[in-house]
């Protein structure tokens, strides 16, 4: 049996990486995760963290089958997979009465959305339900295409890109039965509405709206069957996609709005305003003096008629400001400003109607329920050689669940060792509090910066940012810039950049006009060309768009949207949500369908990977019930096979000693045995894995 056990671990490696002697080494790490790909095993634990790779081919491991054999199963007695994160969730949510989250992170195209389906799936089929039940489950499980084809589009990396970050809450009654859901999105990539890198595409409902389509509607609402046609669908050179079908997800994404309960007035509504952002974007100017004037007004009598607004004044908006910080003036726009104005109004009503549409959602999952299960798709850390904005909001999110994570996992074991009478040995490790910091302090962290120089009339640019940053946080120990860079990093850093260290590595980011271009229209306020398209659309007789857009935030009295303030918005409620539920980390790596070693060895860098497996081997890398270690590993030792009679720690006991572990390798606590080095004897659990 020994044998056989060390042959399939040499062959599939370890199912937990805590089981990894030489748990250290990087090398070894990937090792594991290699031999476990070329098996298929696309699952593997770091402790309770699951670490998945994407295999980019239809396994036979989502079925029915599978589901039931994860239904009820303590984790660690099958092979790690998707389902048993749902299934652990769902009992501890069930047993110990308390909300939890399962934390889906991973760059992009690394399956985080297909496993956030999955589990939603798992919990469609395995949970109780009644009839009445069955409408919500439906409701659940249709919102999904509708997000994904108002939120999702083709990149370079993915072809079913989640262009926003998603929490979404399943509800469960008394019975546990899922009852509900609320959705809360967070950073939508509104830039790709205007504008599309080479091979990538816009969001896919405008594609879906022009290929499925029935003719009359595009009549009405003066479309042509042609994404040619539009300038906001052009710029990928990218129309269609081999692996989409824009038509056949037009019918999917009509019925599912049905099934959510969306009906024939909202949907017009709806399709009015996505006609009218393709519209926006072929509204072309002319200059006349230096000012900018529409050279035709066919956008115009289809956006006055498709918006419910007056052309005139429309007209006038787009080609005219008024200059808040010098009062009530207003004048023309030059063509430039008249076509920023003109992208930032599409930028605006479209990102607007995407969270009234997940508001609408949220409306028609309301259920009054007992319990939480939480699903967090968010991205992981980004690095590429260009890093902006983006990046910098990203990786910061990811700072600041590291925190949590390391915070709550520390929380969690020094609870559990002493509920089993277990003497706490505080663990060393990174604390990343300084990163998050240099980021978010009040008045001289990163963000303060940024809103001051956001909201400084004047000569605010990029540059002034940069240097803002140095002369404040130059001397920070994680903060670089260029001017106050060695000789050896001057070299790899450009003159617009400034590099952070976060804890998972280094990443720089230019500020070169990306940087407060995404500012400034993240703060639509203080982007003064917008503000007047934003007052006629509170004029709008579109029912959406005028619970989009309210007159109040156009008085001064309300405060500016800072970037501060929409990060508090976006992701500060959804971290202090975090913080009172249990969590479970579920790691996604991407690759192209062959495990590329140096494409995963940046992903476990940047992910912290080896980190949390230091943290969690610091103390007990190893526990598990005194019941299920004996039923596990009786067969390995001849005094607990084939049934140990007597009290169960002592037969746990018996057993590590005849494993050949020494006193101070283990402990046995109220419950449960801890094993602070697992040795290589636990090759039996691959063996069992692969029966
Ligand atoms: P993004 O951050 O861009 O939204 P993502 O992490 O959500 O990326 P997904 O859209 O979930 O990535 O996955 C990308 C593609 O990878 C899927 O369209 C599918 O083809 C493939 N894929 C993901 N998970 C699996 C899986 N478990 N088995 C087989 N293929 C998968
Ligand atoms: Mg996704």
């Amino acid at each position: 049996m020994m044998e056989s056990a060390l042959t399939a671990r040499d062959r599939v490696g370890v199912q937990d990486f805590v089981l990894l002697e030489n748990y250290t080494s990087e090398a070894a790490f990937i090792e594991n995760l290699r031999k476990r790909f070329k098996e298929n095993l696309i699952y593997t634990y770091i402790g309770s963290v699951l670490v998945s790779v994407n295999p980019y081919k239809d396994l036979e491991i989502y079925n029915k089958n599978h589901m039931e054999r994860y239904r009820g199963v303590n984790f660690y007695e099958v092979s790690p997979h998707i389902y048993a994160v749902g299934d652990n969730s769902y009992r501890s949510m069930r047993t110990e009465r308390k909300d939890q989250c399962i934390l889906i992170s991973g760059e992009s195209g690394a399956g985080k959305t297909e496993a956030s389906k999955k589990i939603l799936q798992y919990y469609a089929v395995t949970c109780p339900a009644s009839e009445q039940v069955q409408t919500v489950k439906d409701r659940l499980l249709q919102s999904n295409p509708v997000l994904e084809a108002f939120g999702n589009a083709k990149t370079l990396r993915n072809d079913n890109s989640s262009r926003f970050g998603k929490y979404m809450d399943i509800q469960f009654d008394f019975k546990g039965a899922p009852v509900g859901g609320h959705i809360i999105n967070y950073l939508l990539e509104k830039s790709r509405v205007v504008h599309q890198n080479h091979g990538e595409r816009n969001f896919h409902i405008f594609y879906q709206l022009i290929e499925g389509g029935e003719e009359d509607l595009l009549r009405r609402l003066g479309l042509e069957r042609n994404p040619q046609q539009y300038q906001y669908l052009v710029k990928g050179n990218c129309p269609k996609v081999s692996s989409i079908n824009d038509r056949s997800d037009w019918k999917t994404v009509r019925k599912a709005l049905t099934v959510i309960g969306f009906n024939e007035d909202d949907v017009e509504e709806l399709l009015n305003i996505i006609a009218s952002v393709l519209h926006l974007g072929n509204v072309q100017y002319g200059e006349e003096d230096g000012s900018a004037c529409i050279t035709s007004d066919t956008q115009i009598k289809y956006l006055a008629r498709l918006l419910g607004v007056n052309g005139t004044v429309l007209t006038e908006a787009l080609t005219h400001k008024k200059i808040i910080a010098k009062g009530e003036e207003v004048g023309p726009l030059n063509l430039e400003q008249a076509s920023s104005a003109r992208d930032a109004l599409s930028k605006a009503v479209y990102g607007r109607t995407f969270t009234w549409l997940v508001n609408k959602i949220n409306t028609s999952l309301t259920y009054t329920h007992y319990s939480v299960i939480g699903l967090l798709d968010i991205y992981g850390f980004e690095v590429f050689q260009h890093n902006s904005f983006e990046q910098f909001c990203i990786n910061y999110c990811n700072e600041k669940l590291q925190q949590l994570f390391i915070e709550l996992t520390l929380k969690s074991e020094q609870e559990e060792y002493e509920a089993e009478g277990i003497t706490w040995e505080p663990v060393q490790y990174f604390n990343n509090k300084i990163i998050c910091d240099l980021v978010e302090e009040k008045f001289k962290g990163i963000i303060s910066i940024l809103d001051e120089e956001c909201l400084r009339p004047g000569d605010a640019s990029d540059l002034t940012f940069l240097e803002k940053l140095a002369d404040t946080v130059g001397g920070h120990p994680h903060f670089v810039t260029h001017k106050l860079a060695d000789a050896k990093t001057r070299k790899v850093m450009g003159r617009e950049e400034f590099r952070l260290l976060h804890y998972a590595g280094e990443v720089n980011y230019n500020v070169n006009g990306v940087f407060l271009r995404c500012v400034k229209t993240v703060c639509v306020c203080v982007c003064v060309c917008v503000c007047v398209c934003l007052q006629v659309m509170c004029m709008s007789e579109n029912k959406i768009l005028n619970q989009c857009f309210d007159r109040e935030e156009l008085s001064d009295k309300k405060r500016p949207e800072t970037v501060r303030y929409v990060f508090f918005l976006m992701f500060f409620y959804v971290m202090k949500q975090l913080r009172f539920l249990r969590f479970t980390w579920c790691v996604f790596l991407s690759s192209s369908g062959r495990f590329d070693e140096v494409l995963i060895r940046h992903q476990v860098k940047y992910l912290g990977l080896m980190e949390n497996l230091r943290v969690r081997r610091a103390g007990f890398a190893y526990r598990r019930r005194y019941e299920v270690f004996l039923q596990r590993y009786k067969s390995l030792c001849p005094d607990t096979w084939p049934n140990w009679q007597g009290k169960l720690s002592d037969g746990v006991a018996t057993l590590v000693k005849h494993l050949g572990y020494k006193p101070e390798e283990y402990k046995l606590g109220r419950s449960k045995i801890f094993i602070r080095f697992p040795k290589t004897l636990f090759g039996t659990e691959e063996a069992l894995e692969t029966r």
